[in-house]
């Protein structure tokens, strides 16, 4: 996602207390951060944060952090924090690539990856957030037994993702191929705004959640 370049959105999001500007001094702090001892949840490639937002919303007893690379995005999760702040949710600007840099080992308990970009260029294949050089990073600060929650659209990347499940040995808990006619899975399911845009389409929604090996 990458709306047009907003005027001062990155002046603003620079100054906001919702953003953490100094995220990389927070490893192993975030605890101190929120205040309180409860899991910590991220989204990696948040957009504009509805999913995030909502998820924080509904439960006041986890802490989120929701990570976008670009400005004009985070804007926009910003200015829905500023109408109706919420205490357990932080944003970071920031490239996924310095993830391991941000949280500690076990800082983190849950990991979502929502519609990640496709990258369909076979160069490009590290790129991809659900790829083995991701699953390595997110096994670093997840803890014991943490998962991942994977959706989209993209069979391709879908297909994608569950090779790379396997080639990384993380054990596989439940995946679909059309989420939204999977009674099971889409108990609570919270619709991300590409999942919104998507399904509209009539497009089905594939999600994998895996445990780290
Ligand atoms: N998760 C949202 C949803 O489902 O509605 C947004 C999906 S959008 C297609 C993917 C988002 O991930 C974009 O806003 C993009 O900028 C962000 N993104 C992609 N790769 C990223 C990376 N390596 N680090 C941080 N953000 C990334």
């Amino acid at each position: 996602m990458r709306l047009r370049n907003i005027p001062g959105a990155r002046e603003h999001i620079e100054e906001s207390i919702y953003v953490v500007q100094d995220y990389k001094e927070q490893k192993g702090h975030w605890a101190e951060k929120f205040g309180n001892q409860n899991p910590i949840y991220i989204e990696v490639g948040m957009g504009k944060g509805q999913f995030i937002y909502e998820n924080a919303r509904r439960n006041p007893d986890i802490n989120y952090v929701g990570i976008e690379k670009f400005s004009s995005v985070v804007f926009r999760a910003v200015q829905k924090m500023e109408e109706e702040p919420l205490p357990n949710l932080f944003f970071i600007r920031m490239e996924a690539e310095e993830i391991t840099e941000v949280f500690a080992r076990g800082e983190v308990a849950k990991i979502y990856l929502n519609f990640s970009d496709p990258w369909p260029k076979d160069r490009h294949a590290k790129r991809r957030l659900p790829s083995k050089e991701f699953l390595g990073r997110f096994a670093e600060i997840l803890v014991d037994h943490g998962h991942v929650e994977f959706k989209t659209d993209n069979k391709d990347l879908f297909d994608f993702a569950l090779e790379q499940r396997e080639e990384a040995g993380w054990i596989m808990i439940a995946h679909t191929f059309d989420l939204h006619h999977n009674a099971e899975m889409v108990e609570g399911n919270i619709m991300t705004e590409y999942e919104e845009r998507f399904s509209a389409k009539g497009n089905p929604i594939c999600k994998y959640i895996i445990e780290k090996p």
